[in-house]
């Protein structure tokens, strides 16, 4: 079967008011940026309350689905038969073939939803569905027709051309990106950071990202494997900047001069630190992380009281947080980042971390311990904020 466009259905935006136009203007951008690396030459446009892909000539259908199912904002993709208007009987073989093409296989039930747009076709909606649905029944005899539950809707457009379509892929749904703001996400070379930034991606949220690597300790590959992810989940969030800083000095400082079961707290109370000054120079509303409650040491309860509790102004966004890690691995397989987050390369937490690091962190003796980092570490940080690397992704 050739189908030469598709038509782009959505939901949650179409409910938005005076807004929705802002949304499907986004929607269109999305749509445009996701088909800007397939092969082909297509025409994304929207009518009253939907959306619209023409193509021209050749095109890479597969690719173009595959695009078109990262889109947030699409619920539903219908691959369409555009035909000409040679008449109705030219009409009514031709969609036979199509129900041959793509349902000839086993039973189903129908039903055919004719829209006559344009009045000057010869026969009427109703007349089309009846002698269409009774050429496909003669035709085809696992068909048979239900009007009130039918597995396959029929539907035929009389536009300027001829709208035929039956077949609903589904899309990621969610809103458009650039609906939402922006936010700054802490991605390391892990599962669940790529999963959380998918995660506020998909509610039409812009990303930043920000790494904290540590050379020579966290090889130049880890910085690869992170930009790579960064890659991934830009295939859903659209154009990512990255924000790469050199954390070695704050992180062997830290070392010398904190309790090393509190290592990785203070660490990442001073990720939190740096990555919000990063979040609020860049217009960004929040801050992402891929924490989960009780994952690992530093993602208790207390724990994330001390992580939170160095962020003053934006709020930290944990959409993970309580999901389970086999429903966050299933997720990072469907989107496409699990096979890169597996690859061996160190981040720079796995480097110093202690035996026993402490699971019940009090806030009091961490702010405590991290007074005898007084001497340098405003000026650490300032180097680390002002001399990171920005990456476009
Ligand atoms: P992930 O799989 O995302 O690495 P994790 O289970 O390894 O998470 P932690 O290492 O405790 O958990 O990190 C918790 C969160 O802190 C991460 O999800 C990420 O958002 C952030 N984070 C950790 N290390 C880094 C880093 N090197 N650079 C940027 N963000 C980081
Ligand atoms: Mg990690």
């Amino acid at each position: 079967m050739r189908f030469t466009a598709f038509l782009i259905k959505y939901a949650e935006i179409a409910i938005k008011g005076k807004n929705r136009p802002i949304f499907e203007d986004a929607l269109v951008k999305q749509i445009r940026r996701a088909l800007k690396n397939v092969d082909g030459s297509f025409h994304v446009y929207k009518t009253q309350g939907r959306m619209h892909v023409d193509t021209e000539g050749e095109f890479d259908y597969d690719g173009a689905v595959a695009a078109l199912r990262k889109v947030f904002g699409i619920t539903t993709i219908c691959p369409v038969l555009v035909l000409s208007d040679e008449g109705f009987d030219a009409l009514k073989e031709n969609v036979v073939d199509y129900m041959i093409g793509t349902h000839g296989d086993g039973e189903h039930s129908f039903k055919v939803n004719a829209r006559r747009a344009r009045k000057n076709f010869p026969v009427e909606s109703m007349e089309i569905n009846a002698r269409v649905g009774e050429a496909i029944l003669s035709a085809m005899p696992g068909m048979h027709v239900d009007v009130r539950e039918p597995e396959i809707m029929l539907h035929i457009e009389i536009r300027e051309k001829i709208y035929v379509y039956s077949i609903s892929i589904p899309g990621a749904g969610g809103m458009p990106v650039g609906t939402g703001g922006k936010a700054m996400l802490l991605l390391s070379g892990g599962i669940d950071s790529p999963v959380a930034g998918y995660r506020i991606a998909k509610r039409g949220v812009m990303l930043n990202a920000v790494y904290f690597h540590a050379p020579p300790y966290t090889s130049e590959r880890a910085r690869q494997k992170v930009e790579d992810l960064a890659r991934i989940v830009s295939e859903y969030a659209g154009e990512i900047w990255l924000h790469v800083v050199n954390f070695t000095e704050i992180q062997k400082y830290i070392y010398e001069k904190c309790p090393h079961d509190e290592l990785t707290i203070i660490m990442r109370r001073y990720m939190m630190r740096i990555a919000e000054r990063i979040a609020l120079e860049t217009d960004c509303l929040g801050l992402v992380t891929g924490e989960s409650i009780g994952q690992v040491a530093s993602q208790t309860m207390q724990s994330l009281v001390a992580t939170n509790e160095v962020c003053t102004t934006l709020p930290v966004f944990r959409p993970l947080i309580a999901f389970d890690k086999q429903e966050i691995v299933e997720t990072s397989k469907a989107i496409g980042s699990y096979e890169t987050s597996i690859l061996p390369f160190e981040d720079c937490c796995t480097i110093w971390v202690a035996k026993h690091p402490v699971t019940k962190p009090s806030v009091k003796v961490i702010r405590r311990h991290e007074e005898n980092l007084r001497e340098k570490i405003d000026e650490m940080v300032e180097r680390a904020v002002t001399e990171r690397d920005v990456v476009k992704i």
